[in-house]
């Protein structure tokens, strides 16, 4: 029998995961399955897909939205990263006890990194919202060695408390939060980051042109949607190093794999697969 591992989130057709996991498992010569399970709208779904997945005999899940707070509080023992996230969106069950991990942000680290050919260390980044995205990004992005970060967000007083909150798990990494205008005049980022969901209503958080700084990579987080409001925005400002969120997904999935198999994919084919043109 394969072992079973699953993604659950509402609604959950649109989820990549079946086949990024299925192509990892293929090319590693793993025998399990994974499917996708929607958990509903309702309360308490959640909760009981959970239970009768585990019953079934599954091993471990991927959770998407909106599951992913009571992912963490379904936990008996969480990461760090998951536990300062707030949120987890990966799940490994061991006898009767649930593991909980997030892995969004190492994602989105290794994609900077190994796949864009930035190295994070001494590094200025501009991060453009409050929410769960850029919560999961700030510890990994300080343990790669970024200087500082500068979080910006349309409601200044998110931006604040989280800053005032993370900051002390930061290290050396100097991090300050803000409203849209937090990036301050004249002062350059290598790395502008949106994570902000305004990509997917057709619009650009604010961001002046001065925030590129020479060289920087403009990155936004949304995938699958070609050249964002945001990505236009860092074209015009001059900003010429550009790329979309499908590594960060990808890569957080190799992550997710590589903690429950002990074999971590190779990324390449899957990444190319997936990879819609920025145009
Ligand atoms: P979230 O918790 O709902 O937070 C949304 C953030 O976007 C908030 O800071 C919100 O500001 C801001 N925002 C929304 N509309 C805006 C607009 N029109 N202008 C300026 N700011 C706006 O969402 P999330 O979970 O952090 O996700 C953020 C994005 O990251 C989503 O697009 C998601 O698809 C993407 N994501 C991608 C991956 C991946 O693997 N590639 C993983 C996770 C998330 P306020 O605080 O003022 O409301």
């Amino acid at each position: 029998m394969p072992d079973r591992y699953a993604v659950i989130g509402h609604p959950i057709a649109h989820s990549k995961s079946p086949l990024i996991h299925g192509l990892f498992a293929q090319a590693t010569g793993q025998d399990m399955v994974y499917e996708a399970i929607d958990g509903g709208a309702g309360p308490g779904g959640f909760g009981r897909a959970l239970a009768a997945f585990r019953a079934a005999g599954g091993r471990g899940m991927n959770v998407t939205l909106p599951f992913k707070l009571e992912a963490l509080a379904a936990a008996d023992e969480a990461s760090q990263d998951a536990r300062l996230a707030g949120a987890a969106n990966a799940l490994r069950f061991e006898g009767g006890r649930v593991l909980a991990q997030n892995f969004d942000g190492i994602g989105l680290v290794r994609d900077i990194e190994h796949n864009l050919g930035l190295p994070l260390a001494g590094r200025r980044v501009l991060l453009l919202g409050a929410g769960g995205a850029t919560r999961g990004a700030l510890l990994p992005l300080a343990r790669a060695g970024a200087a500082r970060i500068v979080i910006a967000n349309r409601t200044a007083t998110k931006a604040e408390a989280l800053a005032h909150e993370l900051a002390p798990h930061m290290g050396a990494c100097q991090v300050e939060g803000g409203g849209p205008d937090a990036a301050g005049a004249g002062q350059a980022f290598d790395l502008v980051l949106n994570a902000t969901s305004a990509s997917l209503g057709g619009e650009a958080p604010a961001v002046p042109a001065a925030a590129f700084a020479p060289g920087a990579l403009a990155y936004d987080m949304v995938y699958g949607k070609g050249l964002t409001p945001f990505l236009k925005l860092a074209q015009a400002a001059g900003c010429t190093r550009i790329a979309d969120g499908v590594g960060m997904l990808v890569e957080q999935a190799a992550e997710a794999f590589a903690w429950w198999r002990g074999v971590r994919p190779d990324t390449r084919e899957v990444l190319q697969r997936l990879t819609v043109p920025l145009v």
